[in-house]
């Protein structure tokens, strides 16, 4: 063989008999097979085995099913991220003419989806109260396929009633894809309550670090999984297998990570409800937050993000410096990292109340929860004064 041949087609290689603790990061695109008929083009590798890497390949579904047993599902679909994971439920379950219901305190970005690209190709994604409870029955038509949940919801954490919810949806057969997030598939068991699909940006929790972007998309049964399957291979959404070689990496801390990050919160939670400049504070655990009694009954715990509101003397542009002069807190989107966060949202858009630009969400990251305390204490009485 001539010396560039040699270069591909190795003779000697290393032994493959390394028993590694940690998952391998497993790169590539090609599988070689052993012959012609043994070529296949499959997205169900688990059961079929390995043909392409646009579908995973051993850390990439390693990692799934590290998710899905955790959250006792069928199959987990891991994808490039939290939003795409919510794209492929809805190409999955809604085709033109459909109609599909989104709470209105969902991910901004899912209901951008809903008015943009949904309502382009013919669906109608109808924002409903998170609150409703039992009464989605009144909402639901005969072209509904989907319901999405999301519990708490984005910046406002209200508590959904997911068991009355998939009780009623379930009566009509309507499927229920349930945003797990916040919960991190573990302090909501959604496969429990019968949810169909459950959802989570593995960016917050699973990765835990910030430096990473991937998405899961879990189902209960065989029919979602064959509802999911084919669209996940038509979409194409191929993810990195370092990507997912750091989030299984995360979930080895997911347990530590999330019981500090729950007992600090509830620390600063139950602090800014002592104080006289804050109104409400929108925290799972507290009875001010819409659900709570709900979030008692179905939840094991509560996580690292909240909400709070400023009272009503307080201008939009005064939250501003309080968000500016803070230190140890970072200005910034997305959550479920170990740095602390703050944002406001000047123009969020709720349909029963305004917020008039004085509400602030934190994500509480592993620093001392007294330089947290100080630091929002002192960014407070810049705005006093
Ligand atoms: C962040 C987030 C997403 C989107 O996740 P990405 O990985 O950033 O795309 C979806 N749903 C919720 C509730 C989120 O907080």
């Amino acid at each position: 063989m001539d010396w560039r041949t040699k270069l591909l087609n190795p003779t000697q290689i290393a032994r493959q008999d390394y028993n590694s603790l940690v998952t391998p990061v497993y790169r590539g695109s090609t599988v070689v097979f052993d012959d012609q008929s043994s070529i296949k083009d499959d997205w169900q590798q688990s059961e079929k085995g390995y043909s392409y890497g646009l579908y995973g390949t051993p850390t990439t579904l390693e990692l799934a099913a590290r998710i899905s047993q955790i959250e006792d599902a069928r199959h987990t679909f891991i994808v490039p991220g939290g939003q795409s994971a919510i794209a492929l439920v809805y190409f999955a379950y809604c085709k033109s003419g459909s109609h599909a219901l989104v709470p209105y305190s969902a991910y901004g970005p899912n209901k951008a989806m809903a008015e943009g690209l949904m309502k382009g190709l013919g669906v109608e994604v109808e924002p409903y109260d998170p609150m409703v409870g039992k009464d989605i029955k009144k909402l639901i038509r005969k072209n509904t396929t989907l319901i999405w949940c999301e519990s708490p919801g984005s910046v406002t954490m209200e508590i959904q009633d997911i068991p009355e919810i998939v009780k009623v949806a379930h009566q009509k057969n309507v499927p229920v894809a349930l945003d797990n997030t916040y919960a991190a598939g573990v302090l909501f068991d959604a496969f429990k309550f019968n949810v169909d699909i459950s959802i989570q940006a593995l960016t917050k929790y699973v990765g835990g670090h910030s430096d990473l972007l991937l998405g899961s998309v879990s189902v209960r049964d065989e029919n979602a999984y064959k509802t999911v399957g084919p669209i996940y291979m038509q979409l194409g959404l191929a993810v990195s297998p370092d990507d997912c070689s750091l989030a299984l990496r995360g979930l080895q801390t997911l347990a530590l990570r999330l019981d500090q990050l729950e007992k600090s919160t509830l620390e600063v939670a139950l602090w800014l409800s002592k104080n006289d400049m804050i109104d409400e504070v929108y925290h799972p655990a507290l009875d001010t937050c819409p659900g709570h009694d709900i979030w008692k009954r179905d939840f094991t715990g509560s996580a690292s993000v909240f909400s709070f509101t400023f009272i009503e003397t307080i201008s939009s542009k005064e939250v501003q410096e309080f968000i500016n002069s803070l230190n140890i807190f970072k200005i910034g989107l997305s959550w479920g990292g170990v740095t602390s966060l703050a944002v406001v949202y000047p123009d969020l858009d709720r349909p029963n109340k305004d917020f008039g630009g004085r509400l602030v969400r934190l994500n509480i990251g592993l620093e001392a929860v007294n330089d947290l305390i100080s630091d929002l204490d002192e960014a407070i009485s810049t705005i006093r004064l």
